[in-house]
């Protein structure tokens, strides 16, 4: 009959320290960790039921880990699970719940009544509407429209409170009282994910065009949580993909031609790739070729159309 050894259960007591102890995240929201399964060593435990048994050197440990994050070779980070207990604005939240492998159970405004709490911005607070791009903000508000607006904001947020609770002491049904709270009410829910589908939501969401409000709970969760959690794993996911820098195969040619001093050639791919107009035409906005302008100035190398 095949013998087992007799397992340790898996601890990471430098997560094991936080348990449950909430990191403050906007004005009124946290993130805490209410349960994990697995650590660094999961992974490669799981990884080498595919390999097959290795030496078990911790630098080859991590050399692992960097080799499973470098070639998307993930199910082994799915052995990994964490539980945290959040309190996010209902817009932030809305964002949030779009990532749809994770497990989540939302406390229930048709059950209780509303969480008290709305989420607040300071006079120096409000951000324009971007120019450059649609969907972000750049620059903030003037001083004064902005005391203007948080005037307003406490207005608005007292009138919809006031009313809530009008209906429900009338005898409104939960349900129904709460339809004209606003989005910046917090809601507080618990969120399970494994660690591949957890590192995809920081990759989108603590990205730069992420919106700011969701952007500080990934900031929190990646740099307090997943960084104590597994310390190998996130350093992998910081190196190869967080601050990587994926190439198309036009962006390869067009820096191919850079760095060989061809400048002209790599106009002519633009053109002939249609990122660029041809010569003597005015350049127009192409956001392809904007994301290669950037990775074009990452590695501090000439722009040859401008
Ligand atoms: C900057 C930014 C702007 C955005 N703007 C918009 C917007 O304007 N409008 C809008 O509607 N959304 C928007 N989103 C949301 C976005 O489109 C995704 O819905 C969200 O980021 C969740 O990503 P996901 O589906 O990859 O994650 P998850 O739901 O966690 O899924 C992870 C991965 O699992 C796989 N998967 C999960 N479910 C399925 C399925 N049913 N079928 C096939 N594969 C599946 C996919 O490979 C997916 O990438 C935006 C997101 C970001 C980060």
């Amino acid at each position: 009959m095949q013998e087992f050894e007799h397992l340790e259960r898996p601890q990471v007591p430098a997560l094991d320290e936080i348990l449950g102890e909430p990191f403050n995240v906007l004005d009124d929201g946290f993130v805490r960790v209410v349960d994990y399964m697995g650590s660094d060593d999961s992974i490669v435990q799981a990884a080498r039921v595919s390999y097959g048994k290795g030496t078990k050197k911790l630098r080859q440990d991590r050399g692992l880990i960097r080799y499973l994050l470098r070639h998307h070779h993930t199910t082994p980070l799915e052995m990994c699970e964490i539980k945290l207990h959040v309190r996010v604005p209902m817009d932030a939240w809305r964002q949030w719940i779009r990532h749809r492998t994770a497990n989540v159970n939302e406390y229930s405004t048709r059950y209780s009544i509303a969480i008290d709490a709305v989420q607040r911005t300071l006079p120096g607070e409000w951000r324009m509407q971007a120019t450059s791009n649609r969907q972000g903000s750049e620059g903030l508000a003037e001083e004064e429209l902005g005391t203007h607006f948080t005037a307003q904001e406490t207005e608005l947020h007292e009138l919809s409170r006031r009313v809530y609770i009008e209906r429900i002491e009338a005898g409104v049904a939960r349900e129904q009282a709460r339809k004209d709270l606003p989005l910046a009410t917090y809601t507080e829910a618990y969120w399970k994910i494994d660690l591949h589908n957890l590192l995809h939501f920081l990759y989108l969401r603590m990205e730069s065009h992420a919106q700011y409000e969701i952007r500080a709970y990934a900031e929190v969760i990646g740099n307090e949580i997943v960084k104590r959690w597994c310390p190998v794993a996130w350093e992998a996911f910081m190196d190869y993909q967080f601050h990587g820098m994926e190439l198309t195969s036009l962006d390869s040619r067009v820096i191919a031609a850079v760095a060989a001093g061809a400048h002209e050639k790599a106009i002519d791919i633009a053109i002939e790739e249609e990122i660029l107009p041809p010569r003597g035409e005015k350049i127009t906005r192409n956001m392809e070729r904007e994301e290669l302008e950037e990775k074009l100035r990452r590695l501090g190398m000439r722009i040859p159309w401008e």
